[in-house]
């Protein structure tokens, strides 16, 4: 996907150059405007100077770049408490959805989450960052963002099963798996604590000697569970 770049005003972010190993975290967020374009978000922070900014925009066409990836984007920064242990500034890349209103209520067009789906990925793959490091704005500092993302906890979800790069055959590797399971926080820590929606998966799981826990503990998030289970509805652990 071609990506236009258009450089921010120097009061927006600041100069770095991290390098790639740097950046760990991928950071999505909204622009609650509608009907804004990509262009229209590089155009404002080249002019303006907000004291904010995002390295990428996106929009159901195009891709605009605003900040250098080895420079540092203020998009997930607080001066009050963080809720992340680790995603900050700077050792993330800030993304931004252009959105769209109903009433009150900010969505996405099925568009501009396709092209955000694919260019996550395309990052995901360049930086070498797993599937638990793309967060929300919320999942940092709790901030309403990317709203139509944290309003609706499936539309997330189903986003983030979207990032799997499903090989051609749509299995997964044996290692893509094991990632996934151990990039979970504990709630679930055993097959038998699981809820019925999920009980499918798990067993397969178990019986595939994809999941072992640590002391026969599963230690699955209650967020990892609905991925396993949409991967699996896709076919992504049939042998
Ligand atoms: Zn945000």
């Amino acid at each position: 996907m071609n990506t236009q770049f258009k450089a921010a005003r120097a009061e927006n972010y600041r100069v770095s150059d991290r390098s790639a190993a740097d950046i760990r975290y991928l950071v999505i967020h909204f622009t609650a405007n509608d009907g804004d374009t990509a262009k229209n978000n590089a155009d404002y922070f080249a002019r303006e100077a907000p004291g904010v900014s995002a390295h990428f925009f996106v929009d159901e066409k195009e891709i605009w770049q605003s900040v250098r990836e080895k420079d540092i984007a203020w998009h997930c920064g607080t001066r009050g408490m963080y809720f992340h242990p680790y995603c900050r500034n700077a050792n993330s890349l800030g993304i931004e959805l252009c959105s769209r209103k109903q009433g009150e209520k900010y969505y996405f067009a099925p568009e501009t989450v396709k092209n955000a789906r694919n260019f996550v990925r395309y990052l995901m793959k360049k930086y070498d960052i797993p599937l638990a490091n793309v967060v929300r704005h919320y999942d940092v500092t709790h901030k309403n963002c990317p709203a139509p993302f944290v309003e609706d906890a499936a539309a997330w979800q189903s986003f983030k099963a979207g990032l799997i790069q499903l090989t051609k055959e749509k299995n997964m590797t044996e290692k893509q798996v094991k990632q996934l399971i151990a990039q979970a926080k504990t709630v679930y820590d055993t097959a038998e604590s699981v809820p019925e929606w999920g009980r499918g998966t798990v067993d397969k799981l178990l019986s595939g000697d994809f999941l072992r826990g640590t002391d026969g503990k599963l230690a699955l998030s209650e967020e990892m569970l609905r991925v396993l289970v949409v991967l699996d509805r896709a076919g992504a652990f049939d042998r």
